[in-house]
Protein backbone atom coordinates (compact mmCIF):
# COMPACT_ATOMS: atom_id res chain seq x y z
CA UNK A 1 0.00 0.00 0.00
CA UNK A 2 0.97 3.51 -0.76
CA UNK A 3 0.82 6.97 0.80
CA UNK A 4 2.42 9.85 1.98
CA UNK A 5 3.09 11.79 5.72
CA UNK A 6 0.20 14.19 5.26
CA UNK A 7 -0.91 17.91 7.09
CA UNK A 8 -2.87 17.52 10.39
CA UNK A 9 -2.99 21.73 10.22
CA UNK A 10 -6.98 22.24 11.59
CA UNK A 11 -6.58 18.92 13.80
CA UNK A 12 -5.79 15.45 13.00
CA UNK A 13 -9.36 14.54 10.93
CA UNK A 14 -7.93 16.70 8.52
CA UNK A 15 -5.22 14.22 7.35
CA UNK A 16 -7.43 12.24 5.95
CA UNK A 17 -8.72 14.91 3.18
CA UNK A 18 -6.04 14.90 2.10
CA UNK A 19 -4.78 11.40 1.92
CA UNK A 20 -7.94 10.56 0.10
CA UNK A 21 -7.42 13.65 -2.57
CA UNK A 22 -3.35 12.41 -3.12
CA UNK A 23 -5.04 9.10 -3.07
CA UNK A 24 -3.23 7.45 -0.11
CA UNK A 25 -4.23 4.14 0.98
CA UNK A 26 -1.78 4.41 4.34
CA UNK A 27 -0.55 7.81 6.11
CA UNK A 28 1.70 8.90 8.21
CA UNK A 29 1.32 11.97 10.88
CA UNK A 30 2.60 13.33 14.17
CA UNK A 31 0.27 11.83 17.05
CA UNK A 32 1.10 14.89 18.86
CA UNK A 33 2.59 18.54 18.74
CA UNK A 34 5.89 18.08 16.95
CA UNK A 35 7.57 20.38 18.61
CA UNK A 36 6.04 20.92 21.99
CA UNK A 37 6.45 18.52 24.66
CA UNK A 38 2.91 19.04 26.45
CA UNK A 39 0.43 16.74 25.52
CA UNK A 40 -3.24 17.52 26.03
CA UNK A 41 -5.30 14.16 27.56
CA UNK A 42 -7.30 13.06 24.13
CA UNK A 43 -10.60 13.62 24.33
CA UNK A 44 -13.09 11.04 23.41
CA UNK A 45 -14.73 13.53 21.40
CA UNK A 46 -11.26 13.52 19.38
CA UNK A 47 -11.11 9.82 19.62
CA UNK A 48 -14.17 9.59 17.71
CA UNK A 49 -13.51 11.98 15.62
CA UNK A 50 -10.72 10.82 14.43
CA UNK A 51 -11.84 7.58 13.99
CA UNK A 52 -14.74 8.50 12.06
CA UNK A 53 -13.00 10.59 9.55
CA UNK A 54 -10.75 7.45 9.13
CA UNK A 55 -13.60 5.25 8.33
CA UNK A 56 -14.85 7.09 5.84
CA UNK A 57 -11.21 7.93 4.09
CA UNK A 58 -9.92 5.01 1.75
CA UNK A 59 -6.74 5.08 4.59
CA UNK A 60 -6.00 1.72 5.35
CA UNK A 61 -3.26 2.26 7.98
CA UNK A 62 -2.36 5.02 9.46
CA UNK A 63 1.27 4.88 10.84
CA UNK A 64 2.66 7.46 13.57
CA UNK A 65 5.59 9.52 14.22
CA UNK A 66 7.27 9.94 17.04
CA UNK A 67 8.39 14.02 17.45
CA UNK A 68 11.83 14.97 16.31
CA UNK A 69 12.41 16.80 19.50
CA UNK A 70 12.64 12.79 21.21
CA UNK A 71 16.12 11.70 21.39
CA UNK A 72 16.12 7.97 22.68
CA UNK A 73 19.28 7.96 23.53
CA UNK A 74 19.98 11.74 25.00
CA UNK A 75 22.35 12.13 27.70
CA UNK A 76 21.30 15.04 29.40
CA UNK A 77 18.80 13.10 32.11
CA UNK A 78 16.01 15.80 31.60
CA UNK A 79 15.52 14.91 27.98
CA UNK A 80 16.20 11.89 28.56
CA UNK A 81 13.20 11.39 30.97
CA UNK A 82 11.01 13.59 28.80
CA UNK A 83 12.00 11.26 25.75
CA UNK A 84 10.82 8.13 28.02
CA UNK A 85 7.08 9.96 28.79
CA UNK A 86 6.51 11.08 25.62
CA UNK A 87 7.03 7.59 24.25
CA UNK A 88 4.68 6.43 26.49
CA UNK A 89 2.70 8.95 25.98
CA UNK A 90 2.56 8.87 22.35
CA UNK A 91 1.89 4.57 22.69
CA UNK A 92 -0.82 5.53 24.66
CA UNK A 93 -2.62 8.00 22.22
CA UNK A 94 -1.71 5.45 19.42
CA UNK A 95 -3.78 2.78 21.29
CA UNK A 96 -6.72 4.94 21.88
CA UNK A 97 -6.48 6.15 17.61
CA UNK A 98 -6.09 2.63 16.62
CA UNK A 99 -2.85 3.52 15.06
CA UNK A 100 -0.84 0.06 14.85
CA UNK A 101 2.69 1.47 14.19
CA UNK A 102 4.92 4.11 15.61
CA UNK A 103 8.02 4.91 13.57
CA UNK A 104 10.76 6.14 16.13
CA UNK A 105 14.49 7.14 15.62
CA UNK A 106 17.00 4.75 17.64
CA UNK A 107 18.58 8.33 19.17
CA UNK A 108 21.76 9.99 18.87
CA UNK A 109 24.27 9.27 21.74
CA UNK A 110 26.03 13.37 21.38
CA UNK A 111 29.59 12.19 21.84
CA UNK A 112 28.83 9.03 24.28
CA UNK A 113 29.79 7.02 21.88
CA UNK A 114 27.62 4.17 19.84
CA UNK A 115 27.85 1.67 22.45
CA UNK A 116 26.63 4.15 25.43
CA UNK A 117 23.42 4.95 22.69
CA UNK A 118 22.32 1.72 21.62
CA UNK A 119 22.61 1.22 25.70
CA UNK A 120 20.84 4.11 27.00
CA UNK A 121 18.13 3.65 23.65
CA UNK A 122 17.22 0.23 24.97
CA UNK A 123 16.86 1.23 28.31
CA UNK A 124 14.12 3.53 28.01
CA UNK A 125 12.57 1.77 25.43
CA UNK A 126 12.29 -1.20 28.10
CA UNK A 127 10.53 1.84 31.10
CA UNK A 128 7.79 2.22 28.00
CA UNK A 129 7.47 -1.36 27.32
CA UNK A 130 6.75 -1.90 31.22
CA UNK A 131 4.55 1.00 31.35
CA UNK A 132 2.28 0.05 28.02
CA UNK A 133 1.55 -3.71 28.67
CA UNK A 134 -2.02 -2.91 27.29
CA UNK A 135 -0.84 -2.05 23.67
CA UNK A 136 -0.73 -3.73 21.03
CA UNK A 137 1.14 -0.81 18.60
CA UNK A 138 4.62 -1.63 17.31
CA UNK A 139 7.43 0.71 17.70
CA UNK A 140 9.38 0.73 14.14
CA UNK A 141 12.59 1.54 14.60
CA UNK A 142 13.78 3.25 11.43
CA UNK A 143 17.17 3.19 9.68
CA UNK A 144 19.37 5.95 10.06
CA UNK A 145 21.20 8.00 7.75
CA UNK A 146 23.93 8.36 10.63
CA UNK A 147 24.32 12.21 10.34
CA UNK A 148 26.09 13.89 12.88
CA UNK A 149 25.68 11.11 15.81
CA UNK A 150 22.80 9.50 15.30
CA UNK A 151 22.32 5.39 16.27
CA UNK A 152 20.63 3.09 13.82
CA UNK A 153 22.73 3.71 10.40
CA UNK A 154 23.55 0.01 10.16
CA UNK A 155 21.39 -3.16 10.19
CA UNK A 156 23.76 -3.93 12.62
CA UNK A 157 22.95 -1.67 15.22
CA UNK A 158 19.33 -2.00 14.65
CA UNK A 159 19.56 -5.99 15.73
CA UNK A 160 21.54 -5.10 18.59
CA UNK A 161 18.67 -3.10 19.73
CA UNK A 162 16.24 -5.55 18.81
CA UNK A 163 18.19 -8.22 20.64
CA UNK A 164 18.61 -6.25 23.94
CA UNK A 165 14.51 -4.95 24.38
CA UNK A 166 12.39 -6.99 26.59
CA UNK A 167 9.06 -7.60 24.54
CA UNK A 168 11.36 -8.04 20.62
CA UNK A 169 7.86 -9.05 19.51
CA UNK A 170 6.61 -5.30 20.50
CA UNK A 171 9.05 -4.13 17.33
CA UNK A 172 9.45 -3.49 13.72
CA UNK A 173 11.39 -1.81 11.46
CA UNK A 174 10.89 0.75 9.46
CA UNK A 175 13.07 1.22 6.13
CA UNK A 176 13.78 4.72 4.94
CA UNK A 177 15.78 4.13 1.05
CA UNK A 178 17.49 7.69 1.10
CA UNK A 179 18.53 6.84 4.99
CA UNK A 180 19.87 3.81 3.96
CA UNK A 181 21.67 4.76 0.96
CA UNK A 182 23.22 7.74 2.54
CA UNK A 183 24.63 4.96 5.57
CA UNK A 184 26.17 3.11 2.53
CA UNK A 185 24.06 1.06 1.22
CA UNK A 186 24.01 0.96 -2.00
CA UNK A 187 20.39 0.91 -3.14
CA UNK A 188 20.78 2.50 -6.52
CA UNK A 189 20.64 -0.60 -8.61
CA UNK A 190 18.41 -3.71 -8.60
CA UNK A 191 21.71 -5.40 -7.78
CA UNK A 192 22.77 -3.30 -4.88
CA UNK A 193 18.84 -3.48 -3.80
CA UNK A 194 19.22 -7.68 -3.79
CA UNK A 195 22.26 -7.60 -2.29
CA UNK A 196 21.38 -4.88 0.76
CA UNK A 197 18.00 -6.71 0.91
CA UNK A 198 19.90 -9.86 1.54
CA UNK A 199 21.58 -8.16 4.38
CA UNK A 200 18.76 -7.15 5.90
CA UNK A 201 17.23 -10.34 5.75
CA UNK A 202 19.87 -11.85 7.38
CA UNK A 203 20.37 -9.08 10.21
CA UNK A 204 17.46 -7.99 11.12
CA UNK A 205 14.74 -10.77 9.64
CA UNK A 206 13.11 -9.39 6.72
CA UNK A 207 9.59 -10.30 8.60
CA UNK A 208 9.88 -7.30 10.86
CA UNK A 209 10.39 -4.93 8.17
CA UNK A 210 6.53 -3.26 8.90
CA UNK A 211 6.88 -0.03 6.83
CA UNK A 212 8.92 1.83 4.04
CA UNK A 213 9.80 5.21 3.81
CA UNK A 214 9.97 6.07 0.15
CA UNK A 215 12.57 8.60 -0.22
CA UNK A 216 15.27 9.85 -2.85
CA UNK A 217 18.36 11.25 -1.50
CA UNK A 218 20.00 14.38 -2.61
CA UNK A 219 23.23 13.30 -1.18
CA UNK A 220 25.12 10.86 -2.55
CA UNK A 221 26.08 7.09 -1.26
CA UNK A 222 27.28 7.45 2.42
CA UNK A 223 27.21 10.56 2.78
CA UNK A 224 26.12 10.53 6.16
CA UNK A 225 23.47 13.38 5.19
CA UNK A 226 20.21 13.07 5.52
CA UNK A 227 18.11 15.36 2.80
CA UNK A 228 15.16 13.74 1.31
CA UNK A 229 14.40 14.11 -2.56
CA UNK A 230 10.92 13.53 -4.64
CA UNK A 231 11.46 10.20 -6.64
CA UNK A 232 13.45 9.96 -9.16
CA UNK A 233 15.07 13.38 -8.81
CA UNK A 234 18.17 12.44 -6.40
CA UNK A 235 20.92 10.12 -6.49
CA UNK A 236 18.62 7.10 -5.89
CA UNK A 237 16.77 6.98 -9.20
CA UNK A 238 13.80 4.61 -10.03
CA UNK A 239 15.28 0.73 -10.03
CA UNK A 240 15.01 0.64 -6.25
CA UNK A 241 11.60 2.11 -5.92
CA UNK A 242 10.53 -0.08 -8.89
CA UNK A 243 11.80 -2.89 -7.13
CA UNK A 244 9.99 -2.39 -3.63
CA UNK A 245 6.55 -1.48 -5.27
CA UNK A 246 6.63 -4.41 -7.57
CA UNK A 247 7.59 -6.84 -4.40
CA UNK A 248 4.37 -9.16 -3.57
CA UNK A 249 5.73 -9.69 -0.23
CA UNK A 250 5.36 -5.85 0.65
CA UNK A 251 2.38 -4.83 -0.80
CA UNK A 252 0.46 -5.05 2.08
CA UNK A 253 3.31 -3.01 3.70
CA UNK A 254 2.77 0.79 3.82
CA UNK A 255 5.30 2.75 1.76
CA UNK A 256 4.98 6.03 2.71
CA UNK A 257 6.33 9.28 0.96
CA UNK A 258 8.17 11.85 2.99
CA UNK A 259 9.35 14.24 0.23
CA UNK A 260 10.67 18.16 0.89
CA UNK A 261 8.10 19.45 -1.60
CA UNK A 262 5.44 17.34 -0.38
CA UNK A 263 2.01 19.59 -0.40
CA UNK A 264 2.85 20.33 -4.29
CA UNK A 265 4.13 17.09 -5.30
CA UNK A 266 3.07 14.13 -3.12
CA UNK A 267 0.15 13.34 -5.49
CA UNK A 268 2.32 13.05 -8.43
CA UNK A 269 5.03 10.65 -6.79
CA UNK A 270 2.14 8.97 -5.68
CA UNK A 271 1.23 8.43 -9.56
CA UNK A 272 4.97 7.97 -10.68
CA UNK A 273 5.11 4.88 -8.40
CA UNK A 274 1.93 3.61 -9.09
CA UNK A 275 3.37 4.10 -12.99
CA UNK A 276 6.18 2.56 -12.32
CA UNK A 277 4.36 -0.64 -10.95
CA UNK A 278 3.83 -1.13 -14.88
CA UNK A 279 7.09 -1.07 -16.24
CA UNK A 280 9.60 -4.69 -16.29
CA UNK A 281 12.83 -3.95 -14.95
CA UNK A 282 14.24 -4.11 -18.26
CA UNK A 283 12.17 -0.81 -19.35
CA UNK A 284 13.59 0.93 -15.99
CA UNK A 285 16.93 -0.21 -15.90
CA UNK A 286 17.87 0.72 -19.24
CA UNK A 287 16.07 4.20 -18.56
CA UNK A 288 18.83 4.45 -15.94
CA UNK A 289 21.96 3.19 -17.86
CA UNK A 290 20.65 5.93 -20.52
CA UNK A 291 20.87 8.50 -17.95
CA UNK A 292 17.76 9.91 -20.25
CA UNK A 293 15.39 9.74 -17.55
CA UNK A 294 13.12 12.35 -18.97
CA UNK A 295 13.98 12.20 -23.18
CA UNK A 296 12.34 8.35 -22.69
CA UNK A 297 8.82 8.58 -23.98
CA UNK A 298 8.44 5.79 -21.62
CA UNK A 299 9.51 7.29 -18.60
CA UNK A 300 9.39 10.51 -19.41
CA UNK A 301 4.74 10.34 -18.92
CA UNK A 302 5.84 9.00 -15.52
CA UNK A 303 6.99 12.61 -14.02
ZN1 LIG B 1 11.91 9.32 10.57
Amino acid sequence: MLGSNVPTIGGLPKGFECADKWGCECIQIYLTLSRRWDVPILSEKEIFEFKNAWRKSKVKEVVAHLPYLVNLASSDSDLYIKAGNRLIAELDRARKMGVSFIVAHPGSHRGAGVKTGIKRSVNVLNMALASTSNTLTKILLETMSGQGTEIGSSFEQLAEIMGLVKQPERFGVCFDTCHVFAAGYDVSSYKGYEKTMEQLDKIIGMKNVAAFHLNDSKEDLGSYIDRHASIGEGYLGLECFHAIVGEPRFSDIPKILEIPERDEKSQQNLGLLRNLQTLTRKEVSHDQQTKRIHRRSKIRRLF
